[in-house]
């Protein structure tokens, strides 16, 4: 299939760092007009802004310039891109400056290490020679270290070091590079390095002769990753867990301690030419790798080239997640040991990221041999944010260290916010929390699942953290409406506390919201709770800059619907005023509930019995009823037929996780999405237009997508031995075909694609095709996650919709 990309796009671009008073913007105006770019750009307080538009090859030109051609003085912290609809400029222009307006303070996220650092660290000759803590105004650490604002030393946990006169110096110097850093620090007074043995665990953590310091520190816990051994490392804004990527011995062994199966590792070069030695980069990617942000980039390996990194680092997945150090320890670590390693962050499966020596020793006791820490005390937690290029854009699938706590800038025509702050709590999975300020969104960085105590305290301490830090205290909490999610109950506690009954969460498809009407100043009083899938698609339409009408597709695992069953297979058409639910997948049990979700053979086996009834279990050859004893079959045949524990969904997830089970790809997951990602895998290298038949019929004045005619000719297929890999690509084109079927039937001009279902490559890429070649606008995710990372930032819009 052909691209049939507009002609014309709009990019915006926010710039943080040192851009202002450097000749930045007259370089953007020369840049631009060289390129017959039209847009503007100007100064504010939040960064310089840039908005340009023309043909999609010089908007990626001038993209890609602006980074290698920038003044000399000039160094970038952040930038941020969206791709937008055109709005029609014509010439090129610097606009005035905007002073005004509430300056809310910005916390920049944590910068890698630039390239004047990097060249003092490896400097013999160099008073930093070889110190991990090396920083200047350009790069370092920010919002891990900073304890409130104004950022000033003595507000991050940098303020128990007292700089020596050299440092001092460098720090009252206007013309020096670290003029005003303020975790400016040397070997001389800084922070420092230590190696610690695991069998300090449980003892008392004094002094220990044994252990190794500074540099020394470093050197023998590289010693020790290449013995095979599990090492520790307090980075940037947390713990990760180091092994040797070529040794399968020691991956598995991490894999066993970390109770982390099958889920893919992160891995760390040393080198860009290390990571293409293995993987394919593109321009882009290697933008990515190299940005101040330095995130996690999922990058297709290599095929057929024997590789160096072990199978067990992630089984069976032809991209691997790769990183490049993006701190002086990370640097000088990586260097010493001049081969990859597994870099995964420091918890047992999917608690939160570890951020605090001691209690490292006791989380990660049974997990690492050693523990390489200092004592510059990480105020919060930071994962390592993880992008894929998707339709040669950035995707950001966990929002964390370098974009985090940026703000999203909403648009006044989707949300009308009132001045009223809102704290929007997340979902369960994936979980972050947004608070609003003005048209201002700040996305709290990746909290993760909410299933666990720990999990529990990272959300109720960055919940408050992001009050406090911004001094705002909501007016209005918005939270899913799942009764039983954790950020849910915690909604409601805060409301509670305000004086008022829990508001009774029954939710009607216009208006989508319950409300208290309980007021006092300092609580929240207002409880809202947004539809899961709206909540998606809002999100989408926030980021995307973009006005109702529209037509949403929200495709996930699962959300709690407005009829109480488990969504997750939605097209809703949002307007000024209302949102409804358009359209939807068939629905269909999953026996067991939530083992369902876990064990893909029983999703198929409640697909089964939807179209077959009883008559489903005679399918005896099929991979799925196979995968069951007798025993099994005959408990889960009376579970179906008395619909016992079998609730009823409409995920799209599921239908994935099904197809899985009937082709024979996976009966039992081992982790979330798991299924999913195999099916995608499987249909890697087949290019076929061939579809399965998916009816889109009317029922109760709703329009809903029909999946048995799909299942029977996938039943027929399975059959007649066509391979798992065609059937996929089969199943991926119908679901495209519904979407456009859909989008057809409703006449929308505009798509909306989210929900955690639209990670899949293929299925965004062939979809945006069809949509494109069909004369509707797609548009999906690109700084916000599109799983429930993003649930976040679509519950404040809800929020600035709702009639208060
Ligand atoms: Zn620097
Ligand atoms: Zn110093």
């Amino acid at each position: 299939m052909k691209s049939a990309a507009p002609d014309r796009l709009r990019l915006k671009l926010v710039v943080r760092g040192a851009v202002q008073g450097v000749g930045f913007r007259p370089f953007i105006f020369r840049l631009a007009t060289e390129l017959k770019l039209a847009g503007w750009v100007n100064n504010s307080p939040q960064g310089v802004f840039i908005d340009v538009e023309g043909p999609l090859t010089a908007l990626e030109k001038f993209l890609l310039r602006l980074e290698t051609e920038k003044p000399p003085r000039s160094f970038i912290q952040s930038l941020e891109s969206s791709w937008l609809d055109p709005v029609g400029y014509t010439g090129f222009e610097i606009r005035e400056s905007e002073t005004g307006g509430g300056k809310t303070a910005l916390v920049l996220p944590d910068i890698a290490t630039c390239p004047d650092c990097l060249r003092e660290i490896f400097d013999p000759k160099n008073r930093r020679y070889h110190y991990p803590f090396t920083n200047c105004t350009n790069c370092g650490p920010r919002f891990s270290i900073i304890e409130s604002l104004p950022y000033d030393r003595a507000n991050t946990s940098m303020k128990s070091f007292t700089m020596c006169p050299q440092c001092q110096a460098e720090y009252d110097n206007p013309r020096d590079r670290r003029f005003h850093a303020q975790p400016n620090a040397c070997p001389a007074c800084g922070p420092r390095l230590e190696l610690w043995d695991r069998s300090r665990a449980g003892k008392s953590t004094g002094d220990s002769r044994s252990d190794e310091r500074g540099y020394n520190a470093l050197l023998a816990a590289a010693a020790a990753v290449r013995k095979g051994k599990i090492v520790a490392v307090k980075g940037l804004g947390g713990f990760q867990l180091m092994v040797d990527a070529r040794n399968d011995r020691a991956v598995r062994l991490l894999r066993k301690r970390k109770q982390r199966e099958e889920k893919p590792f992160a891995l760390m070069f040393p080198s860009l030419e290390s990571v293409k030695a293995e993987c394919e980069v593109s321009p882009l990617e290697e933008r990515l790798l190299h940005s101040p942000e330095s995130p996690i980039v999922l990058l297709r390996k290599i095929a057929n080239r024997k590789s160096q990194i072990v199978n067990s680092a992630a089984p069976g997945n032809p991209y691997l997640g790769a990183m490049l150090p993006y701190t002086p320890l990370h640097h000088l670590l990586l260097a010493e040991l001049g081969f990859p390693v597994v870099a995964t962050s420091g918890n047992l499966s999917d608690e939160p990221i570890c951020t605090d020596e001691i209690e490292a020793l006791e989380r990660l006791g049974g997990i690492a041999d050693f523990f390489l820490v200092h004592n510059r005390p990480i105020v919060r937690h930071v994962d390592d944010s993880i992008v894929r290029v998707m339709l040669v854009r950035e995707m950001v699938l966990r929002r964390a260290r370098g974009y985090a706590p940026l703000p999203i800038l909403l648009n006044s025509q989707l949300s009308t916010l009132n001045s009223q702050p809102v704290l929007a709590v997340g979902a369960h999975l994936k979980n972050t929390v947004a608070l609003s300020v003005g048209p201002q969104v700040f996305i709290s960085q990746h909290i993760g699942d909410l299933e666990t105590e720990p999990a529990h305290n990272a959300f109720r301490r960055v919940t408050a953290d992001f009050q406090k830090l911004y001094e705002v205290k909501p007016q209005i909490i918005a939270a899913d409406l799942h009764p039983d999610y954790l950020s849910t109950k915690y909604a409601k506690e805060m409301k509670g506390r305000a004086g008022s009954p829990p508001p009774a969460v029954g939710a009607i498809g216009t208006s989508l919201l319950s409300e208290a009407t309980a007021r006092q100043a300092s609580r929240p009083t207002k409880h809202i709770g947004v539809q899961h899938h709206i909540a998606h698609v809002l999100s989408c339409m926030a980021e995307n800059e973009i006005a109702p009408p529209a037509l949403g597709v929200s495709w996930d695992g699962t959300g709690y619907g407005l009829d109480g069953t488990i969504w997750g297979g939605e097209f809703f058409l949002v307007t000024d005023k209302t949102i409804e639910r358009i359209a939807h997948l068939h629905p269909f049990s999953l026996p067991g509930g939530e083992k369902a979700v876990k064990e893909p053979r029983r999703t198929a086996l409640g697909l089964l019995y939807e179209i077959f009834g009883d008559g489903c279990f005679k399918h005896k050859k099929l991979a799925t009823l196979r995968a069951f004893s007798t025993m099994e079959l005959a408990t889960l045949k009376t579970m179906l037929a008395k619909q016992l524990n079998s609730p009823v969904t409409t995920s799209m997830g599921r239908l994935f996780d099904a197809v899985a089970s009937l082709v024979n790809l996976r009966q039992k997951i081992r982790f979330e999405g798991q299924a999913a990602m195999e099916l995608e895998f499987a249909l890697d290298g087949i290019e076929t237009d061939e579809c399965y038949a998916l009816s889109l019929v009317t029922r109760h004045a709703s329009l809903v997508l029909d999946w048995s005619p799909m299942i029977e000719a996938i039943l027929s297929d399975v059959k007649d031995g066509v391979c798992a890999g065609l059937i996929s690509a089969k199943f991926h084109n119908a679901l495209v075909e519904a979407i456009v079927a859909v989008a057809r039937r409703v006449g929308e001009a505009r798509v909306v694609l989210s929900g955690g279902c639209f990670q899949n490559r293929y299925l965004t890429g062939r979809v945006v095709t069809r949509l494109r070649e069909e004369k509707f606008k797609p548009y999906w995710h690109q700084r916000v996650p599109p799983n429930d990372g993003g649930i976040a930032l679509g519950q404040v819009v809800a929020a600035g919709r709702a009639k208060l």
